[in-house]
């Protein structure tokens, strides 16, 4: 490791690498080699075998069902009272799979690729061919379990688009596919708990990793209805617990979605990687005050059919926008990018919404003294397939949006948004998907693998499915094989009973400040912190200021926090939010350093200083193209910095056009 201390910040410490994925076969066999490589467990010792699952989204879900039917004995955690209300369940717009139904010269090769660009290059090959290779499988799996997805007349699966491709292969189910793809894995699960092997638990939450002789053992979680801390120990452990957005305190995510699990990860010795790529959504409805707590997205396939506009005149911004004839509109993405018109990826997207706003021509009330809005428009769809097929394939979005803003989107223009919606960032993993702590795994949105510097829509699904049906269940056999002889890691083991008492100390001095300012307070500010300066747009000025705020803010959290009521025997929803709050304010920090170093734009990281004459993200190949692996080095110490180069063997990199 280097001593010097850079931009007063970090160390950079020794590269590292993914040694799973067999480079030595083609890009196409590489999961086949690797699966086949894998040493197996035989049936008759799987029930031996202890493994956690903490998550039941569609990545937990369906590691915990699929680990379950294999023999093994799950332990699955979550925070909610059901399995099947994690945040999977609000997708709306569909699922990727490289099916080709359409006959559009669709193939796991472009999937694979369209992926890699998408992400603006800076994704791991192995991981994302893959990806593509299991799509097809996903799609088969849950027609099998009787996922509802939507179908033409013919009785064939449909297919629509999303952004960023040029072929119609996203799966969906109206605009609740993220609900029925989780019925699906939650059945898998309830099926699986009815036959012993998994067994819930509802309200809990995880809230300390424990790791013996160097390996992740086991989890300290706590009820949520008693205030109880519990201990579970296991052969190896699986998160799959989401993304952070909430770091920004308004996101589309549900309030509930949280880091916790991969910090408290992070913090015992595994690796975050990439943490500032955060994926800013083009369309979701704009903010409409400051006593707001959620943002509403809405869903990416509406630009499938709608098409996005802002008045090409400034003083036309407050007309009526049914009163402003054609030739005064500005289809901006269909004007800035013929090829791929409304259905660019997001980032580009929402840079360009952002830029028409800040040019004077956005729409709607004005916050901070600009109007923060854009038209989607589906006057012309209406007109061409009528307003029963609109309806047919939009009419929940059309309903949700009429309820929440009380406009009638079937006769005046939505009014649209970006707003922060998903992280690609996240603990870094190798092609097995296990993290630098051995026997910890990390899977769905909380791990940083497929998606580079910005996801293509429908791809987390995907991902998450993939991940907790195909990855996992293959991967963590090769780990588990070699635990055969272990013998239950007992509760007074000093590890375990160590992690119970750190997690116990944090409580009590969380409980202990009894300072005057409310969690959501201090949430609030730093993500208008987060949104400021390490939002659409970064500069390396902001970012710095960013970090010295963070710091400030997150000692007046530890001095002056307010938690009511009791750490046991009742529920305390401040304190379940203050613990999640303390772990963002060190997340925070941690993006807005990622963000200052990476010195280039890329994906959804839009560092002001480098842009091309267009204004698109200008990369710097030469010097960024690796993932940014951080190891935590201690309250207030700096991180260390390991790179892992990505390697392009099978696709050229080139500068991003969707032009
Ligand atoms: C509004 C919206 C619409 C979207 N639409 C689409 C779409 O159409 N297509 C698409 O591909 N993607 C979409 N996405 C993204 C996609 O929904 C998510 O990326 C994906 O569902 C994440 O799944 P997951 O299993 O990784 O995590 P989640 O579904 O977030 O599940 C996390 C699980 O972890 C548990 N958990 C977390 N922390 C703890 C802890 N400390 N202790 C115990 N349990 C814990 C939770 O209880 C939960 O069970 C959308 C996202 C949003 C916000």
């Amino acid at each position: 490791m280097s001593d010097t201390l850079i931009d007063g910040l970090y160390r950079e410490g020794e590269k590292i690498a993914d040694t799973k994925a067999p480079l030595d076969v083609p890009l196409s066999q590489c999961w086949s080699q690797r699966k086949f490589n894998t040493p197996l467990v035989n049936p008759a010792n799987r029930r031996k075998i202890k493994i956690i699952v903490v998550g039941t989204g569609l990545a937990g879900g369906a590691a915990a069902a699929s680990l379950g039917e294999m023999g093994y004995h799950v332990d699955a955690f979550f925070y909610q009272d059901s399995a099947r209300r994690a945040h999977s369940i609000a997708a709306q717009g569909g699922i990727n799979a490289a099916k080709n139904y359409r006959n559009d010269n669709d193939s796991v090769y472009r999937l694979f690729y369209d992926t890699v660009k998408g992400g603006d290059y800076r994704a791991r090959e192995t991981n994302v061919y893959r990806l593509a290779e299991v799509s097809a499988n996903i799609i088969d799996q849950c027609v099998a379990q009787g996922v509802p997805f939507a179908r033409e007349y013919g009785g064939l699966l449909d297919n629509r688009s999303f952004g960023g491709v040029q072929v119609s292969r996203t799966f969906y189910a109206r605009g609740q596919t993220g609900q029925q793809l989780l019925i699906g894995a939650y059945q898998a699960l309830e099926r699986q708990v009815k036959a012993g092997t998994v067994h819930e638990h509802p309200r809990h939450e995880m809230v300390e990793l424990i790791v013996h002789d160097g390996r992740a053992r086991g989890i300290v979680a706590r009820d949520m209805a008693t205030g109880e801390l519990e201990t579970y120990t296991a052969n190896c452990v699986v998160l799959a617990t989401g993304g952070y957005g909430n770091v920004f305190f308004l996101s589309t995510n549900a309030m509930g979605c949280n880091g916790t699990a991969a910090w408290r990860a992070h913090r015992k010795g595994a690796y975050f990687a990439n943490p500032c790529y955060t994926q800013i959504h083009p369309t979701c409805i704009p903010q409409h005050g400051d006593q707001q707590s959620k943002l509403t997205l809405m869903s990416e396939s509406l630009r499938n059919d709608g098409r996005i506009w802002v008045p090409k005149k400034a003083e036309d911004c407050k007309k009526d926008p049914r009163d402003i004839p054609e030739e005064d509109r500005d289809y901006y993405l269909e004007r800035i990018y013929p090829s791929f018109g409304n259905l660019v990826p997001r980032d580009i997207a929402s840079r360009q919404a952002k830029n028409m706003c800040d040019e004077g021509r956005g729409v709607g009330p004005e916050i901070d003294g600009v109007a923060r809005g854009v038209y989607l428009d589906f006057a012309e769809a209406i007109e061409r397939m009528g307003r029963d097929a609109v309806s047919a394939k939009y009419g929940n979005l059309f309903d949700m949006y009429q309820r929440i803003t009380d406009d009638n989107p079937y006769e005046t223009p939505m009014r649209i948004y970006p707003a922060v919606h998903y992280t690609m960032g996240g603990v870094w993993v190798d092609y097995d998907l296990e993290t630098t702590i051995p026997g910890l795994y990390m899977a769905g949105e909380c791990n940083f693998s497929d998606h580079g510097a910005n996801r293509l829509g429908a791809s987390a699904l995907m991902q998450g499915l993939s991940d907790g049906y195909w990855v996992i269940p293959n991967t963590v056999n090769a780990y588990l094989a070699q635990t055969l002889a272990w013998s239950d890691l007992p509760q007074d083991d000093p590890d375990v009973v160590k992690a119970r008492e750190d997690a116990q100390a944090r409580i009590d001095k969380l409980m202990s400040i009894d300072g005057t300012r409310s969690v959501d307070s201090i949430h609030k500010e730093l993500g208008k912190i987060m949104w400021e300066y390490c939002g659409m747009s970064r500069n390396a000025e902001g970012l710095k200021r960013a970090v010295q705020m963070i710091r400030e803010l997150r000692k007046e959290f530890w001095t002056n926090v307010r938690i009511p009521g009791k750490a046991k025997g009742e529920m305390n929803q401040s304190l379940e939010r203050a613990g999640r709050l303390a772990d963002f304010l060190e997340l925070g920090e941690l993006m807005c350093i990622d963000a200052l170093h990476r010195n280039e734009s890329c994906g959804g990281h839009f560092r002001e200083e480098y842009q091309t004459e267009e204004g698109e993200a200008l990369r710097d190949d030469e010097n960024y193209c690796y993932v940014a692996a951080w190891e935590w080095t201690g309250e207030g110490q700096p991180p260390i910095l390991h790179k892992e180069d990505l390697i392009y063997n099978n696709i050229e990199l080139k500068q991003r056009s969707y032009k």
